[in-house]
């Protein structure tokens, strides 16, 4: 592994661990690691590449496929029917991590005060 691969790379060598949600031959999807809401999973292609822009047209198919399942997934872990799908590509665009990931959130309303997450 090179000096510059991300904390997902080491994920994916095992290197680093994670709480497992979902996995193909092409995906994973694990549990982040500072949650914006109980259930809050992140989905990465195992194409080693920082945007979504670079990613090779079989990885982006298989991301398409297995986001529906993952968020079925999140919806009946969280016990929520609506949840927030975030993608982030850039610094400037508050990506932290330079690995493709997508954010699954929950819609989680807190201690009654009507406040949520939201994109922005
Ligand atoms: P970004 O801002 O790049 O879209 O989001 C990166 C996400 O990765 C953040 O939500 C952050 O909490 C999560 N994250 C960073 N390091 C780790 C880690 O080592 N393990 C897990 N599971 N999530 C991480």
């Amino acid at each position: 592994m090179s000096d510059t691969a991300t904390v997902f790379d080491k994920i994916l060598d095992g290197e680093l661990p994670c709480h497992r949600v979902y996995e193909d031959e092409h995906v994973l999807a694990f549990l982040d690691i500072s949650p914006l809401a109980p259930g809050h999973t992140l989905v990465i292609p195992k194409q080693r590449k920082a945007f979504l822009h670079e990613l090779d047209d079989e990885y982006a198919a298989a991301i398409g496929r297995a986001l529906p399942r993952i968020a079925r997934a999140v919806m009946a872990a969280s016990g929520v029917d609506q949840y927030n799908v975030l993608q982030n590509n850039g610094r400037g665009a508050h990506q932290a991590v330079f690995h493709v990931h997508f954010h699954v959130i929950p819609k989680i309303e807190h201690r009654g005060l009507g406040i949520s997450w939201r994109p922005g």
